[in-house]
């Protein structure tokens, strides 16, 4: 791209805010918009051409994840996924038990679902997490009572990266007869998913966030689990979705899980690599930063990094003017006092709170890309160090 007669490099490494729809994904899909523009619930020809393509969609999803196409709810998005998972039960559920856990570091599509039935006059355990962003196992099962309907605990965090120990979740989950979600937006395609090793009895993703378009996700509900439905309509998705099939985004959705399968490899692989690339060149090139979330328990392609003195946001627009594109706990998730929930809940000091950045990695990144970062990155932090208050009086100390 050219920009001020300069040509400027173009790299996206913020792939946990969204993903580019695949070739192969966007290829499966444009038939679903002309020629095959049918409505899968319609029983004629036009109709019937469509309901296959849903039909296979849903086998791929099931795949990737472990269980029976009919488990699968077509939804439209994370979002959605995740409020008719915590809503759809707690309503189900209300005459069992009207208590809810979950933990400090959600996405607010968990945190506000919860808040909203706390006011309906349900009761939310919020779990607090550890500076590595891990819950306590001991903490979980110990506010575990009579009246627990629902735990919801994430499978990697959208901001750390941070893996929670889903499989054990799930066996507490268990034993005491307690219904178990879990967000994995983060966790599919880049991580395995098993719902069945894992013990999950609901499993949100959305498509968005690797390859498939926006506007498409999948509720993943355990055969035998009643749920309440958010909107009431049409028959489909077994009464529990109303709402025409957003059949192209289906069909991509499909597609890309499919592909997910076999690039599970080459998330633990090659991405991992740039991702521990980058992390180690910042590391040994600038001083007084630090990764945030956990060690080893991290998505294979996030890294989050505070860089002690100056603002991340100021380090985004920097990058931004490089051309690349990263993001900020600060921006979009941000509380009330411009800090992110998930880095605040870590207890992280206020200061390495708001100077951090994530990087999100994709399957487009070479090393190329993590190297140019490593070339700019020193000169733009020293240059917002220099012009920083709190740089110049730790100096003076
Ligand atoms: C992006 C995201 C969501 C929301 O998904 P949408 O499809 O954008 O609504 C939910 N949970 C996590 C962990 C996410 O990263």
């Amino acid at each position: 791209m050219s920009f001020g007669g300069k040509e400027v490099k173009r790299i996206y490494m913020d792939n946990n805010a969204t993903t580019a729809v695949r070739s192969e994904v966007l290829e499966a899909m444009l038939p679903f918009y002309k020629e095959q523009f049918g409505n899968p619930s319609s029983i004629h020809w036009a109709g019937q051409a469509v309901s296959g393509a849903v039909d296979s969609a849903r086998g791929q999803v099931a795949q990737l994840i472990n269980c029976q196409p009919e488990e699968i709810i077509f939804t439209s998005c994370g979002s959605e996924g995740n409020a008719l998972a915590i809503k759809g039960s707690a309503e189900f559920l209300r005459s069992k038990g009207n208590h809810i856990i979950t933990t400090a570091v959600e996405h607010p599509a968990v945190l506000n679902s919860c808040k909203y039935l706390e006011k309906q006059g349900f009761e939310v355990t919020v779990l607090a997490v550890d500076s590595e962003g891990m819950i306590d196992l001991a903490e979980l099962e110990a506010a575990i009572c009579e009246q627990t309907i629902l735990i919801s605990a994430m499978w990697g965090n959208n901001e750390t990266g941070t893996l929670f120990p889903v499989a054990e979740i799930g066996a507490i989950a268990r034993k005491h007869k307690v219904r178990f979600h879990t967000d994995a937006v983060q966790a599919v395609g880049r991580v395995p998913v098993d719902v069945q090793a894992a013990g999950v009895d609901m499993l949100t993703i959305s498509g968005h966030k690797f390859g498939a378009p926006k506007g498409v996700g999948a509720l993943y509900v355990r055969k035998g689990m009643g749920l309440t439905p958010l909107f009431h309509g049409g028959h489909q998705e077994r009464n529990r979705r109303a709402g025409t099939h957003n059949v192209p985004g289906i069909v991509g959705l499909g597609v890309a899980c499919e592909l997910a399968i076999t690039d599970l490899a080459e998330q633990d692989g090659r991405i991992r690599a740039l991702r521990d690339r980058l992390e180690q060149g910042i590391l040994s090139r600038i001083p007084e930063v630090q990764v945030n979330g956990h060690r080893l328990q991290r998505l294979p392609n996030t890294l989050n990094i505070s860089f002690a003195y100056i603002e991340g946001e100021a380090i985004l627009l920097f990058l931004d003017m490089k051309g690349v594109a990263a993001s900020s706990g600060s921006a979009c998730m941000s509380d009330s006092f411009g800090q992110s929930h998930v880095i605040g809940a870590m207890g992280v000091d206020p200061m390495m709170a708001n100077s951090n950045i994530r990087f999100g990695l994709g399957l487009d990144n070479t090393e190329e890309d993590v190297d140019f970062i490593l070339e700019i990155l020193p000169e733009i932090i020293q240059k917002l160090r220099d012009m920083s208050p709190f740089y110049s009086e730790r100096a003076a100390s």
